[in-house]
């Protein structure tokens, strides 16, 4: 259906957003649909999560086209809360509902190459990249790129996953050889200071918000932290705002769209993007609690078609992820001051999953 065709009509209370995925992301906004008057519709390959406090769910695999259309059929809008929804899906969904953001934003974000493509060609900083297919191109990829990179596959990594380091071109083989030759690309070692993120908000008119940026940590490649107010300078962080609204704004974006980047102070370009995420955003966690609108419910104005809410925050704040065994804090950190827990209501802590955050709130400074 035309996204044009759909623009002017806010979705009213009581209608129906399907979300294509039920992890944690699925579930927060689910319950900010909730907080809202709307209703969500979860297609999952999994039962649980975002199910457990959605009003309707279809468990089924991703690749029935058939399934999904009628998934489609049965909502007023459809979403999504990963970014590796198969393309056949998301245009199946789209011949029955409008489906925001539209799925360019997933084959852009899907594909590093893509990305860095699309990204550079809009003049804007990435990493030094160059394609890896075969053995073939190991040599013109350190000519481009230098010996010392990260292999990264260009489908399906995640949290640091599909990535091997690279200091010589005898790494790069065995490297490549690790990923099961999947296409890959090598990319140059950024030397940045430090990673923050840029959540923006793009609504049905075009309309552009930004949270406040925060400045993110991570443990064994997974996120750990994310505080705001950042140490980033007012120019930098305009900057910055400036860059993620500019790939929003190309995709023709509709949602939260997260751009995480590297920070370099003293480089002739100091802001350089490391990937894009076509929804909500873990580094945007924080937002629940020290924001009057959360990226979850700016997530659903947005796709519903409706006013975007104020981005503004009202206090400094610290969100922590709580990875596996971390979760067994539960009780201390539900007794702390200033501090909100948001438990995922995942049956097993296993090592490396996400299984809640906190969100520590001190006065604005
Ligand atoms: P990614 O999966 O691409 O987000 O990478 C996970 C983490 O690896 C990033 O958050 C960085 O800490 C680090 N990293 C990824 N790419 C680069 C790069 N080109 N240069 C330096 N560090 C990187």
């Amino acid at each position: 259906m035309s996204e044009t065709r759909n623009r002017m009509t806010a979705l009213p209370p009581g209608s129906t957003i399907g979300i294509l995925g039920g992890g944690q992301l699925g579930r927060m906004l689910t319950l900010s649909a909730a907080e809202l008057g709307l209703k969500c519709h979860i297609y999952s390959d999994v039962p649980g999560g975002a199910c457990d406090v959605a009003a309707a769910s279809t468990i089924g695999p991703f690749e029935d086209v058939d399934k999904i259309r009628a998934f489609a059929a049965s909502v007023d809008v459809v979403t999504y809360e990963f970014e590796n929804v198969p393309l056949a899906a998301a245009a199946a969904a789209e011949t029955v509902a409008p489906v925001r953001p539209g799925p360019k934003a997933l084959a852009v974000s899907q594909d590093r190459l893509e990305e860095k493509t699309f990204i550079s060609a809009l003049g804007i900083p990435v990493a030094p990249f160059a394609a890896i297919d075969s053995a073939a191109s190991f040599d013109a990829a350190i000519r481009a790129v230098g010996e010392t990179g990260i292999l990264k596959t260009r489908r399906l990594g995640y949290d640091g996953k599909g990535q091997v380091r690279i200091k010589n071109a005898a790494d790069l083989a065995t490297g490549f050889e690790s990923l099961k030759h999947a296409p890959s690309i090598l990319e140059g070692l950024v030397p940045f200071t430090y990673e923050i993120s840029v959540l923006v908000v793009r609504g049905v008119s075009g309309e552009t918000r930004t949270y406040d940026i925060p400045l993110n940590t991570h443990k064994n490649g997974i996120l750990d932290t994310s505080t705001v107010p950042s140490p980033l300078p007012a120019n930098h962080a305009a900057r910055a705002t400036e860059i993620a609204s500019a790939i929003a704004d190309a995709l023709d974006y509709v949602g939260v769209l997260s751009v995480e980047m590297f920070y370099l102070p003293d480089a002739a370009a100091p802001l350089v993007v490391n990937e894009i995420a076509p929804r909500v955003h873990n580094s945007g966690h924080w937002t629940m609690d020290a924001c009057l609108v959360s990226q979850f419910a700016n997530h659903i104005r947005a796709v519903a078609g409706w006013p975007l809410g104020p981005t503004d925050r009202h206090s400094d704040v610290t969100m922590t992820n709580l990875i596996g065994d971390d979760v067994n804090q539960w009780q201390v950190i539900a007794a702390e001051p200033n501090a909100s827990l948001h438990l995922y209501g995942k049956p097993e802590a296993r090592p490396g999953r996400k299984m809640g955050h906190v969100n520590r709130l001190t006065n604005r400074k």
